[in-house]
């Protein structure tokens, strides 16, 4: 990536530097701001989940802000944390590894490991006084992506696996992932009685029950209540575990990095009721096959003034010769949208940069960090 700093506007740097191909605005304050809210209001210790957006420079900035400790799912992840913030302890929560990545995991001090079946407890070896996180799976309530189809035991291994894990000496914690972009509290609190029946079940009292990320970011209105989401998960907590409930954790990735970044992409073609884009599913927008497409964009001139008036929905294709290449559902952008204007995607920080491919010679290559 290529990185450049420019005081705060994007849209004064589009117009001044007209580039023609995509670039992200990074807002290091708004990462600062929403790291704080979590740190502030959630009722436990949070913990960031790299994968959503693993620059080194969004990894540093939690770090200084207080986070101490990240979700990591690969070798790769575990050297970079190792590499910007060496202090932080790592949680390993991919719970299927090779033997090369168990190894790795040990070589990095990981403090807490997930599994989901006896075969990769076994893998792990002695785990006296390793923190090991049984994690759940349940039908998903309340998320846009299923996250509970691949890794996670039911209730009934899960309950043999927290059994096991305190047999061999392990300090014995539950896990789960309701799945991303959750917008109702209900998709934690179901998975939080479910590990309190199953904690019961065994007979082993958790030392720390981590509830996982899922927290929705800013997509549509109404901007989505963190903090009512919170009260609902410590609540639910207390009530399940009563006295001596364990100690709660969080691993948010999607509602902590998502506003901190925008992306501009400019319109190369407008030709009826479709808008050709120079970047889409290949590249900074990937997730938007998947994920409704978000409501939240500016149109700009590209003289930098807002291009406003009344909206229609068009189709949006990216930039590759792919038929693939275009947005499931339409968007609504100004009628009188011309080519050359620049779309300004907001709440673009989580599985963007991470996901953008070169296909076809296209995708964002430039960062410009807005100084305040
Ligand atoms: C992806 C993932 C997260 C982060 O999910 P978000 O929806 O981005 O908050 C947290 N925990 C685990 C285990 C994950 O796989």
């Amino acid at each position: 990536m290529l990185r450049e700093t420019f005081r705060i506007d994007p849209a004064r740097w589009l117009a001044r530097e007209a580039p023609d191909e995509p670039v992200f605005f990074y807002d290091p304050v708004r990462l600062d701001r929403q790291a704080a809210r979590f740190h502030r209001h959630f009722p436990g210790e949070v913990t960031y989940a790299v994968k959503a957006n693993p620059d080194p420079v969004v990894i540093e900035a939690l770090a200084r802000g207080g986070m101490a400790a990240f979700d990591v799912a690969s070798p790769e992840e575990m050297e970079l944390v190792a590499s910007v913030a060496p202090h932080a302890r790592l949680h390993y929560h991919n719970p299927v590894r090779s033997q090369a990545e168990v190894r790795a995991g040990r070589r990095h001090g990981v403090v807490s490991w997930s599994i989901d079946r006896m075969g990769e407890l076994d893998k792990l070896g002695p785990i006296h006084d390793m923190e090991i996180a049984v994690r759940l799976k349940l039908p998903v309530v309340g998320a846009v992506y299923d996250f509970g189809t691949k890794f996670g035991a039911s209730p009934e291994q899960a309950e043999a696996l927290l059994r096991a894990v305190a047999a061999r000496g392990g300090i014995p914690s539950m896990t789960f992932h309701p799945g991303t972009q959750c917008r109702e509290a209900a998709a934690w609190e179901a998975y939080i009685a479910a590990c309190a029946e199953v904690a019961r079940r065994a007979g082993v009292t958790l030392a720390r029950l981590n509830v996982g990320g899922g927290f929705p970011a800013y997509r549509e209105e109404p901007s989505p209540d963190l903090e009512v989401i919170f009260a609902r998960i410590a609540d639910c907590a207390a009530r399940a575990f009563g006295p001596g409930a364990p100690r709660l954790v969080c691993e948010p990735g999607r509602a902590m990095v998502a506003e901190a970044f925008e992306l501009a992409l400019r319109a190369k073609a407008v030709s009826g009721g479709a808008v050709f884009l120079n970047d889409g599913i290949y590249g900074g927008l990937s997730e938007w096959r998947d994920l409704q497409a978000s409501q939240r964009l500016t149109v700009l001139r590209p003289d930098g003034t807002p291009r406003g008036g009344r909206l229609v929905e068009r189709e949006v294709f990216g930039p590759t010769c792919d038929s693939l290449d275009r947005l499931s559902d339409k968007v609504a952008l100004p009628e009188a949208l011309e080519e050359g204007d620049y779309i300004l995607f907001h709440a673009c920080g989580a599985y963007s940069t991470a996901l953008a491919t070169r296909f076809n010679g296209y995708g964002a290559r430039r960062i410009v960090t807005l100084l305040h």
